[in-house]
C-alpha cells in the first residue's frame, strides 16, 4: 500500500474508533423482578454488572423462579455472555435468590458481598451462593463503606453502606453504591432504613446532589427520611416492587416525602422494568409500559 494511502486508511480507522470508544451509554435497568430488587449495570467501558437478583421465600412455593424465567431472560435479551461482577447488597430473599440461577447459569469474574461479621446469614439460599461462587472459582470479595468498585475507567464507583460498625436491623446494613457518570449519578439504597440513611449524611457532610435515587427498601415508610431525601435530591427516583405486595410497598407516606420534596418517581409494579441510558452529561428514562 502507498504511503499516502496508509496515511488515510489509518486517520480513517481511527475516526471510526472514537466513538465506540469514547460516546458509549452508561445503561442502568431495574428489571421488573416483582417484590424485590435487581438491577443490571452496562458500563460505558464494556463491563456488566449485576447488582441483587430478585426473588422470592421459598414459602410462597411459586410455580416459577425469578432469575431463571425474570432476570436470565433479561440478559439473554440484552445478549449478555457473562458478568463482571455480581454483587449481593444484602442476605434476604428478595434480593438473594434469583442470583442462585445467574450465578449458575454466567461465567462471573467477581462476587461482591457485605456479609463479614455481623451478617449471621444462615438461610439455605445463601449458603448455596456461597457455595456456588466456591465451586464455580468465582473472585470473592467483601466490601464496605470507604471502598472503590472498578466498573470501568469512565465510572467512579463508591460504597457508602454498610458502615464498619453493624447495626441491628440486617437492611440497615445492606451495601449503598453510588455510580458517577461525568455529571450524572445514580445512589442505590438496597434496603437500608432511616438509621442507616442518618449514618451517611453524617459521614458525608453536604452530601452531593445523585441524578437518580434508587429508592430504599421498595418504598417502605421506614426509610427515606426527609432530610436524606432533600440532601440527595434526586431528579428521579424509581421504586422497585411488586404488585400488589403484602408489604403494601410503597407506603403512602414515602410516596408523600417524596411529592413534599418535588422529587417525580417511577414505580416498576407499573412501569415495568426502568431503564436509565446516559451518556454523562444527559440521561433518557424509558418505561416498560
Ligand atoms: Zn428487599
Amino acid at each position: 500500500m502507498p504511503r499516502r494511502n496508509k496515511l488515510l486508511f489509518g486517520i480513517i480507522f481511527f475516526l471510526l474508533l472514537i466513538p465506540s470508544a469514547y460516546a458509549r451509554d452508561l445503561i442502568v435497568s431495574f428489571i421488573d423482578v416483582g417484590q424485590g430488587d435487581s438491577i443490571l449495570v452496562e458500563a460505558p467501558d464494556g463491563k456488566n454488572i449485576l447488582i441483587d437478583g430478585g426473588g422470592v421465600p421459598a414459602y410462597r412455593k411459586l410455580s416459577y423462579r425469578i432469575g431463571a424465567q425474570i432476570v436470565d431472560p433479561f440478559l439473554q435479551k440484552k445478549k449478555i455472555k457473562k458478568l463482571d461482577i455480581v454483587i449481593l447488597t444484602h442476605g434476604h430473599t428478595d434480593h438473594m435468590d434469583g442470583l442462585l440461577d445467574i450465578l449458575a447459569a454466567y461465567p462471573v469474574g467477581e462476587f461482591i458481598d457485605t456479609l463479614e461479621g455481623g451478617g449471621k446469614v444462615t438461610d439455605d439460599e445463601y449458603i448455596k451462593i456461597l457455595e456456588t461462587v466456591k465451586a464455580r472459582n468465582i473472585k470473592y470479595r467483601l466490601a464496605s463503606v470507604g471502598d472503590i468498585l472498578d466498573f470501568g475507567p469512565s465510572l467512579q464507583v463508591r460504597v457508602l453502606n454498610p458502615q464498619k460498625k453493624r447495626f441491628n436491623n440486617p437492611n440497615d446494613n445492606s451495601m449503598v453504591i453510588k455510580i458517577t457518570y461525568n455529571k450524572v449519578s445514580f445512589l442505590l439504597t438496597a434496603d437500608i432504613g432511616q438509621a442507616a440513611e442518618r449514618k451517611i449524611l453524617s459521614a458525608q457532610k453536604d452530601m452531593e446532589q445523585s441524578t437518580i435515587l434508587k429508592v430504599a427498601h421498595h418504598g417502605s415508610r421506614n426509610s427515606s427520611c426527609a432530610s436524606f431525601l432533600n440532601e440527595v435530591k434526586p431528579e428521579v427516583a424509581v421504586i422497585s416492587c411488586g404488585r400488589n405486595n403484602s408489604f403494601g410497598h410503597p407506603h403512602p407516606e414515602t410516596l408523600k416525602r417524596l411529592k413534599r420534596a418535588g422529587i417525580p418517581y417511577l414505580i416498576t409494579a407499573k412501569k415495568g422494568t426502568l431503564t436509565v441510558s446516559t451518556d454523562g452529561q444527559t440521561y433518557h428514562v424509558q418505561t416498560e409500559y
